[in-house]
């Protein structure tokens, strides 16, 4: 079951920076991998994400998000999952690990 509560709540203001994401109407397989996906692939679909978020006005409210929410697929804020589980340390590491091998 997904957990949601690192979730914002419905309050608009949480989500207004998402109008203004220059992903809106992208595809969005660009930015979440398909399953298996490796290597060379994955590099390079997420290397075409991250172009378009370079030029994203709302890229450190997306990429906040993504941290706080702990999102674990993705590229969000110009980063891919291995970046921000970096980024959120060792800590997250292993809740990670542990959540992938209890799934
Ligand atoms: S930073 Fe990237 S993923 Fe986030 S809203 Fe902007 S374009 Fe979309």
């Amino acid at each position: 079951m997904t957990d949601v509560s690192r979730l914002p709540g419905a309050l608009h203001h949480h989500w207004d920076w998402q109008l203004h994401a220059a992903c809106r109407g992208a595809d969005s397989s660009l930015f979440f991998h398909p399953p298996n996906e490796r290597g060379d692939a994955r590099a390079v679909r997420e290397e075409h994400a991250k172009r378009i978020c370079v030029r994203c006005p709302v890229r450190s409210a997306c990429l906040r998000h993504s941290l706080e929410t702990r999102e674990k697929f993705g590229v969000w804020g110009g980063m891919g999952e291995e970046e921000r589980r970096a980024l959120l340390g060792p800590a997250h590491r292993e809740l990670h690990a542990h959540a992938s091998r209890a799934a």
